[in-house]
Formats: structure tokens, sequence, C-alpha cells
């Protein structure tokens, strides 16, 4: 048996042993070099995971601690329940359309723990106050995101992966907000370090890293901008000029490497709560523009043995 195969069925192994240990994460795996995650669109609220609440400030350090037993601060250290309404239908509903553009599903990785209960895009404390059954499931998620990157990168008919982590807001803007770790300072300017502190390395590398792979033509603004919606950053709107946005986060920052992308996708509250046929269209324009991304910027090798 080659290495290669090896690997794979080593993580394809490690994913349905461990998917006995969490009722809480929704894994699928795939066969394209696209990964979807979706850490708040969950809904269950298990009695046993207490609810989380604001973290402590402790004065010495200066820092917060998230646990409970101590006196929360809401102000100090408050920490975000909301969940991000129809994103997970969202990812399930790109995943399909991916696949029925491609022919290959994407890997998919789904939180169904409620964000009272579990927040999988914090370090770990924040996101689960050290309850047991929310520490295994964050374990879990995490884990099975890197089953899937391992097993891409093991994968011969790919040299390179991206990873999307799809989420909601609501800012008044409407516009779908694209997170790469740049932050809305660095946009205004215009001028970023993508090597230093984005999470698409890799693809910043592929065009010397020039900032149009955030706001010009070859930017993943562009493909969703062609496929009709309305998003920032992007060739439209390559500022954020004093709005809401959120820049990334801890998913995309420690899912990327300097050969895998990540990108943090905030769809806007017009998009998730559109009446059913219109949020099915919404999100099959998701899905054209980012398959035409994938095929443009992560293509499948030359000549690979499938
Ligand atoms: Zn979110």
């Amino acid at each position: 048996m080659s290495v290669v195969l090896s690997v794979l069925l080593l993580a394809m192994c490690a994913g349905a042993a461990l998917s006995q240990q969490s009722q809480y994460v929704d894994y699928r795996a795939g066969t394209l070099n696209l990964i979807i995650s979706a850490p708040h669109g969950g809904s269950a609220r298990p009695a046993a995971i207490r609810n989380r609440t604001a973290g402590c400030y402790v004065a010495a350090t200066r820092r917060c601690e998230y646990r409970h037993g101590c006196t929360p601060d809401k102000s100090k250290c408050p920490t975000a329940t909301d969940k991000d309404m129809n994103t997970f239908e969202a990812a399930e509903k790109l995943r399909q359309y991916v696949y029925e553009l491609t022919g290959r599903y994407p890997y998919f990785v789904a939180n169904k723990l409620h964000r009272t209960k579990l927040d999988p895009n914090r370090a770990v404390n924040e996101a689960a106050f050290g309850e047991p059954l929310a520490v295994t499931t964050y374990d879990f998620y995490h884990a099975m995101i890197t089953a899937a990157r391992t097993a891409l990168d093991a994968d011969p008919r790919y040299a390179s992966h991206l990873l999307i982590d799809l989420h909601g807001q609501s800012h008044t803007h409407e516009l779908t907000e694209i997170g790469y770790n740049l932050t809305a300072a660095e946009l205004d300017a215009g001028v970023y370090d993508l090597q230093r502190s984005s999470s698409i390395r890799y693809l910043a590398n592929k065009f010397g890293n020039s900032n149009q792979v955030v706001i010009g033509n070859i930017s993943l603004g562009r493909y969703l901008e062609d496929a009709g919606m309305n998003v920032m950053p992007g060739p439209r709107e390559p500022r954020v000029n004093g709005r809401k946005y959120f820049d990334g986060g801890y998913t995309v920052e420690t899912h990327n490497t300097a050969h895998s992308d990540a990108i943090q996708i905030e769809l806007a509250r017009s998009f998730r709560l559109a009446e059913a046929g219109q949020f099915d269209t919404n999100v099959r324009n998701l899905a054209e523009g980012l398959v035409r991304f994938l095929r443009q910027h992560y293509p499948e090798n030359a000549g690979a043995a499938v």
C-alpha cells in the first residue's frame, strides 16, 4: 500500500473512531480540496453543559479567565453567545451545490451545539468554559478539520487546499464580509503584509504578495461579485471605511499554512434570512463563485492519478 493511501486511510479511520465521541459535530468526509466549517449555526442546548457567560477579569494579570466559579465581568471580558442564524443550513446547501458543480463533495465540519454552550471559533477556554462535554466537542470539531487537512495534504490530486469558515452577521451595510485576518485599518490603507498576518499565504505567494489577491480581479471578492453577491473586500468595495467588519477569527488563524489557505465568510443578514427560494439562489450563487475561485487558484494537478 502506498504511503499516500495509508495516510488517507488513517485520516478516515481517525474520523470514524472519533465520530462516536461527539454527537454534536456533523463531520462528513469529502473528495474535493475544499473544507467547509460552520461553528455558529448549532441549536442543541444540552443541560449537561452549563451556559457560557462572561469571563472574569483578573486585575493582577490584566487578563480574562474563562471558567465558571468566578465573578463574570461583562464589560471587560464579554463573550458572544448569539447563533449565526441559518448558517448550518447554508453550509449544508453549499456542500450540495458544490457537489453538483464539481462532482465531488467538499469536506464538511459543523458544530451542532448552540453558541451558549460552545463557540468553536475561540481558543478552548473561552470556547467551552471548562465544561467537559463542550471541551470534548471542541476537540473533536478541530480534530476533524485537521483530519480533512491531513487527508488533502496527502491527496496526490491537489497541491493545495482551501478552508471556508462560514458565518453570519447582521451589519446594516448588508455586505457579505470576507475575512483574511487583515484588519480594517490595513484594508483602508491598501497595504498589507500578507505573509506575516494573512490566512492566505499560499495564494499571496503565487502572486508576489500583491494586494490584488484581496481586492483585485483575482480575489475571492471578485468571484463572488461576479456570482451576484455584494461583498467586502473586493474590487467594488476594497475598503472598510468605518463600517462594521469581521476580519477573521480563531479557525482561519489556526487552520492555515504556507501551502493551504483559510478564509472566513460572514454572510449578510439579507442573504441568510431570505425566503426559501431566494435563500437557495443565494447559496447557489456563493457555490458558483467559490467553485470558480477554487478551480482557478487551487486547481487539480495536471496528469495526477485519480
Ligand atoms: Zn460566527
